[in-house]
């Protein structure tokens, strides 16, 4: 299943932490700083000050759980 030396020890599915790309571990990864998707953690103070960025609790059940 292998194809081509391994160049790593990540595998297809290992998610980059940086890049957010497969393939590769975050310690590996080339990209630049500037390719990196930047999504920022709203924090509990921009929470308290833009509501819209506070999580939102569902009541939604998941379709699997009912018809089982
Ligand atoms: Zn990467």
């Amino acid at each position: 299943m292998f194809r081509g030396p391994p160049k790593s020890r990540a595998s297809a599915t290992t998610l980059c932490q940086k890049c957010l790309k497969r393939g590769h571990y975050s310690y590996e990864c080339q990209v630049s700083a500037q390719q990196r998707p930047y999504k920022p953690r709203p924090s509990r103070t921009q929470q308290l000050l833009n509501p819209d960025l506070k999580p939102k609790l569902t009541t939604e059940v998941p379709n699997d759980l009912i018809r089982r």
